[in-house]
């Protein structure tokens, strides 16, 4: 097994394509200014690094008649591309082009980007996730902010993106890919989590050793176990257990939740892997990967780390804060709407009596957290202990064995993204995603002065 010390130490970009092509000395700056070594571009039109679909893609691709679902995809009218899996057809490639022969001449390597599952189902509800009884997620699931869902077991879609990426490989000279939206939609999302039961996701469970009717069984009895207790006293459990796990497990049905999680998460590492192995057939020096939920919340939007360090070639994240997957904002975002769906529901209780136990389930009830959704909306979080925090689990939930690069976003207060660089260097991290403006030098300074250490 290759040591950590042996591991590459990169500094990655997550950029913008269109705006580095246009400023390629931006390139050759930040790699004198803070050691930059790679790119991960991404235009925001095409939700790709800017690929074009060649025709023979084009031809069996799922995703091209979207310009024809305005009715489930309004901004198709402004010609932005939906996020769905794969390529599609029908973007102009001369941005990348130019973005790849810069970054050669800067010697920085560049890594390809496109989506898989974890958006789309509401522009094809036909490929979307399903309920485990394998109907719609309905408007809960669909109206969610937080995304629809593909379903990650069709051989459709998964067949046709092992073949985009082979494409993509001899066509582009890439180093590698970091795949996007490699998972369900985010736990904070409570419809996405009992997804999905379709009959092709029980047909590749089962040829994975899960027996998915049993799931089932111990879900049905886990549920009506939480029924029969009342509110009181669900939530001093909650707020006493050492985990979620150990709080499910208590009412019926073994290790059902854990078990149900855990099998989807091995529904998308078995996906990833063979990804992977398509890369490398074409091309072995190439590196595989994706950003990951953070470690707190990860296994319940389908992601074991564990997992991923055998199906890829390094652990990362889409950004340290805010957004969808934001590290340390993952637990505050679920608490928010979970918060919200158990006092709509339950007579009498509060945010008050809620949000105390969501966060000592997920391990971090020693934070000093709002204790109000007015409180966490108001913003004020402790990022840096809570970005601190995810770290450390990362830490926990890795061997070592592939390369870990923690999201940091290099934006607003100095002091900051000061912190979120040490915490990275202080967890003997091999480096970090970032997201930055070059135009900040202030910023620039910090990561120039923190990540030098790396
Ligand atoms: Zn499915």
């Amino acid at each position: 097994m290759p040591s950590p010390s042996d591991h590459p130490r990169r500094l990655i970009w997550f950029c913008n394509t269109e705006s580095v092509a246009d400023h390629p000395e931006t390139l050759v700056r930040l790699r004198d200014d803070i050691g930059l070594t790679t790119i991960m571009p991404e235009s925001h039109v095409c939700h790709t690094s800017g690929f074009a679909a060649s025709p023979e893609i084009a031809a069996r691709g799922p995703f091209e008649d979207w310009r024809e679902r305005e009715d489930k995809w309004p901004k198709a009218a402004q010609g932005i591309y939906p996020p769905v899996a794969g390529t599609v057809s029908g973007y102009d490639d001369g941005p990348l082009l130019s973005l790849i022969d810069s970054a050669r001449q800067a010697g920085i390597e560049v890594w390809g980007h496109f989506g898989l599952w974890s958006y789309g189902g509401e522009v094809y509800p036909e490929f979307a996730l399903t309920d485990l009884q394998g109907n719609s997620l309905g408007r809960e699931g669909s109206q969610s902010a937080w995304g629809t869902g593909l379903c990650p077991s069709r051989r459709r879609i998964n067949e046709w993106v092992v073949d985009c990426l082979r494409a993509l490989v001899r066509r582009y000279d890439v180093d590698g890919f970091c795949v996007d939206h490699a998972r369900y939609p985010p736990p904070a999302n409570p419809a996405s989590l009992l997804a999905c039961g379709c009959a092709d996701c029980r047909r590749e469970s089962g040829a994975l050793g899960y027996d998915f009717e049993a799931m089932l069984e111990g879900l049905a009895e886990l549920r009506s176990g939480m029924a029969a207790a009342d509110a009181v006293s669900l939530l001093t459990t909650a707020g006493e257990a050492a985990n979620l796990w150990e709080f499910l497990s208590g009412f019926g049905g073994g290790d059902a939740a854990r078990l149900w999680f855990e099998s989807r998460a091995a529904l998308l590492a078995a996906r990833m892997g063979e990804f992977r192995e398509a890369v490398r057939t074409e091309a072995p020096s190439m590196v595989f990967g994706s950003d990951l939920f953070a470690p707190s919340i990860a296994l319940l939007g389908g992601q074991n780390y564990s997992e991923w360090e055998d199906v890829t070639d390094y652990l990362t994240g889409g950004s340290s804060h805010g957004g969808v997957v934001g590290w340390g904002t993952s637990v505050t975002n679920l608490a928010a709407v979970w918060a919200e769906v158990i006092c709509d529901r339950v007579p009498g209780v509060g945010d008050e009596d809620v949000l105390g136990p969501i966060y000592a389930l997920f391990g971090c009830g020693h934070l000093q957290l709002p204790l109000t959704r007015p409180g966490l909306e108001q913003g004020g979080l402790p990022l840096a202990e809570l970005f601190e925090w995810e770290v450390s689990q990362l830490v926990k939930l890795s061997s070592g064995r592939v390369p870990r690069y923690p999201p940091i976003s290099a934006g607003g207060n100095p002091k900051l993204v000061r912190r979120l660089c040490r915490a990275v260097v202080e967890a003997g991290c091999e480096g970090a995603m970032l997201s930055l403006d070059p135009a900040n030098g202030a910023i620039l300074n910090v990561l120039s002065e923190e990540l030098g250490a790396l």
